[in-house]
């Protein structure tokens, strides 16, 4: 069989097995699941695990998060086409380009410069126009392209970055990993005018988020 279609059948098993399986509804996110190449968004030497139920490395001590987070944290999300989104923590690149398949436009943004660089590159492959790959501390948002309709963090911080709830609009979603280094609980925020719900969704494990109101890098060094 040829690889394409060897990765097409893994990309449906994912699918049915760690995300209809598991109450993913919205068939917006399954599609795109669907469709993005997960395997090229890892080393050429990891493709053969890129769509099993595990988060895998990229290098730098970073990981592309379980299918099935992603999935989870698209849907809450609650895209529907027309948003802007901002993403703190591209990593591989992945889920920016599972955003950039639903969503009007994404900026995400990455600390380690080589990881923006490698995703970069794969965005580009893949033809996606809408999103734009930044070397920021995302800790402090992305003010000058603000408000978002939508914000997702994927790494772990300490406690919601001020600078993200500023830049949310009214009505606006804002998804993220928050508690200690080595665990959390994914929160969904939401904006209406001056005041934020927030919902506990599922505990999580994700890198740490390293910046001004984030982790400090060296405490995070000396753990990860
Ligand atoms: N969404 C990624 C996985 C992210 S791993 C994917 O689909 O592959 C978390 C990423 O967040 C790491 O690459 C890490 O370097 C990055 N990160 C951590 N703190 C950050 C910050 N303050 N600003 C931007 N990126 C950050």
């Amino acid at each position: 069989m040829d690889k394409s279609k060897k990765y097409k059948q893994a990309r449906e098993r994912m699918v049915e097995q760690q995300m209809r399986a598991r109450g993913i509804r919205d068939e917006r996110v399954l599609q795109v699941m669907l469709s993005v190449p997960r395997h090229l968004f890892v080393a050429p030497d990891m493709r053969y695990a890129a769509y099993n139920d595990a988060p895998l490395p990229i290098g730098h001590h970073q990981t592309i998060s379980q299918p099935y987070i992603v999935a989870l944290m698209t849907e809450l999300l609650e895209l529907k086409g027309d948003e802007c989104v901002l993403e703190v923590g591209t990593g591989s690149g992945y889920q920016a380009a599972v955003l950039a398949n639903i969503a009007r436009k994404v900026y995400t943004v990455e600390r380690i410069h080589d990881l923006v660089v490698e995703a970069r590159q794969v965005i580009s492959e893949l033809g996606l126009d809408n999103v734009e790959v930044l070397e920021v501390d995302g800790t402090l948002g992305l003010p000058e392209h603000a408000p978002y309709e939508v914000i997702i963090v994927t790494a772990a911080a300490p406690q919601v970055p001020e600078p993200l709830k500023e830049q949310l609009s009214d009505g606006g979603r804002l998804v993220l990993p928050v508690g200690g280094r080595m665990g959390q609980m994914l929160e969904r925020w939401r904006r209406n005018g001056d005041d934020f719900d927030c919902e506990r969704i599922a505990p999580v494990a994700f890198v740490p988020l390293v910046g001004d109101h984030g982790w400090e890098s060296s405490e995070s060094r000396s753990t990860w």
